[in-house]
């Protein structure tokens, strides 16, 4: 008796727990199933704009040769001067019908009338820098060359971000020489000094603000279409919709100096040294939210059971999807404000006690975080340790995070659709993009080069051996076009291959 009754006494809770376990797998399989795609994202119609994409190949290899290095240690500055003459030389049918402006030191800034004044303009931007090449003996073509061989087309600036100038300038001149004119103003944002200061673009920014141009969209470089998602594990476009944000913060702790056989108790250095490992004990929380939610649930429906069911169920397996997406360093840049100690001072002399021991920490600040926010989360984790913080150089909130559901996404997610064939999700960029300095023109800023890669091969950017195959570069031209001519989604269709209407 008392064993049976103990046994009832033990099956009921069990079978509470069954039970609720039951309806919990229910209700986790029915979000899976219901979970959609989030939007419908149209393929835009994308004109067959590339007549003769052999000598596009060409004009992006002379565009190379021409050395436009960015920085204190570039190149010559009269690069710049020869690729801004250029222009005017390649592309003669565009610059009739478009008006230039040079800003801030050479920044290009070009508006091409629409047909409907009163139409919300776009934005395009890419810039005119590149990066010094690293290690020019590795290169299997000379870094400067623009060297055209096995259907590619070789040199620093192929992609990042000669390809993106090239291609929309072979998409405008195209379209001018057929005496087509967009549907809406199109700007041209070309900088001058992206990969170091982004001067240029912020100039641009209010150049276009101080001419009342509020734009329906702005597109810059900062993310690509991948062939290798590493959730879906297959080809993704993946446009930016946020950006974050950035400072750099100089921790100083100050001492006594004196020479070095007779230390005192807390040495400069040392304070310095506790200090830093109370700011890096202390990370910042990782979140699933903003551009990184929303890129997993627009990837969910190509993904595998298992991720699709942690997605759907995000309310419920939060802690399992941080720790998959954070485990790597790529992953966890996208789920909170990082922070890396990467310089250091202290005295110049190894018999010698610094008075003053400093380190720098460089923060990329998440969305939903700000500057403000992070220093006073810095200083809580010193406490009362006898350190200082202060913020060195530009210091910038993160970007707001563009809207996926409106007309100007269409727009950008319907032209990669269009091009490639291949789903299209919004995504958190990492990095920084001459685009931050626009939000005072649009509120919708896409970061999205259409090129695809696969994931390793993007390590080329600011690497070795970068190229773009000439197939790509036709791509690009395409996509580009297509956003020229798109009426605003009211012609967009999916099964459409009919030529746009062009006056
Ligand atoms: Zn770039």
């Amino acid at each position: 008796m008392t064993g049976s009754a103990g046994r009832r006494r033990w099956i009921r809770p069990t079978a509470i727990a069954g039970a609720a376990l039951a309806a919990l797998v229910v209700v986790m399989a029915v979000r899976t199933a219901l979970m959609g795609r989030p939007q419908v994202v149209t393929a835009l119609m994308a004109p067959q704009l590339a007549s003769d994409v052999q000598l596009a190949a060409r004009r992006l290899g002379e565009a190379i040769r021409l050395r436009t290095i960015g920085g204190p240690d570039g190149g010559d500055p009269m690069s710049f001067e020869a690729l801004r003459e250029w222009l005017i030389d390649r592309y003669p049918a565009f610059h009739a019908v478009a008006t230039r402006t040079v800003l801030d030191g050479g920044t290009l800034v070009y508006e091409w009338p629409g047909r409907d004044a009163a139409a919300s303009p776009i934005v395009l931007m890419a810039h005119q820098d590149v990066v010094p090449e690293v290690d020019a003996e590795a290169w299997t073509h000379p870094p400067f060359s623009g060297a055209i061989a096995d259907g590619r087309i070789w040199g620093r600036g192929a992609i990042d971000n000669k390809g993106s100038l090239v291609a929309m300038l072979e998409a405008a001149e195209t379209l001018a020489a057929l005496g087509a004119r967009p549907p809406r103003t199109v700007y041209f944002v070309f900088g001058h000094d992206e990969e170091t200061r982004g001067a240029g673009a912020a100039a641009a920014a209010a150049w276009l603000e101080r001419r009342g141009v509020r734009a329906l969209l702005v597109l810059d470089e900062g993310s690509i279409a991948v062939s290798d998602h590493p959730v879906t594990r297959g080809p993704v476009a993946l446009v930016g919709i946020s950006e974050k944000g950035y400072a750099t913060v100089r921790v100083t702790a100050r001492a006594e100096g004196g020479h070095a056989s007779a230390p005192p108790a807390g040495t400069a250095v040392a304070q310095l040294a506790h200090a830093l490992d109370a700011i890096l004990a202390r990370p910042f929380p990782k979140r699933y939210d903003g551009a990184t939610r929303a890129m997993l649930e627009a990837l969910a429906p190509d993904a595998p059971l298992a991720a699709r069911v942690a997605i759907a169920n995000a309310w419920l397996l939060r802690p399992l999807l941080l720790s998959q997406l954070g485990a790597t360093p790529q992953g966890a840049a996208m789920l909170h404000t990082t922070m890396a100690p990467t310089m250091l001072a202290g005295s110049s002399r190894e018999n010698v006690l610094a008075t003053e021991a400093s380190a720098w920490i460089n923060l990329r600040i998440a969305p939903g975080d700000t500057v403000e926010g992070v220093m006073r989360h810095l200083q809580e984790s010193v406490q009362d340790l006898p350190v200082t913080l202060e913020l060195v150089g530009e210091a910038r909130d993160p970007s707001v995070i563009s809207r996926v559901d409106d007309a100007a996404y269409r727009m950008v997610a319907g032209a990669a659709r269009a091009v490639f064939g291949i789903p299209v999700a919004p995504a958190p960029v990492i990095a920084a993009t001459d685009s931050r300095s626009m939000g005072r023109v649009s509120a919708s800023i896409y970061r999205f080069q259409p090129v695809l890669l696969p994931v390793a091969g993007t390590s080329m950017i600011h690497g070795i051996d970068e190229h773009l195959s000439i197939e790509a570069l036709e791509k690009m031209i395409r996509f580009y076009g297509a956003l020229m001519v798109d009426e605003g989604g009211a012609t967009a269709s999916s099964a459409s291959t009919s030529a746009p209407t062009m006056r």
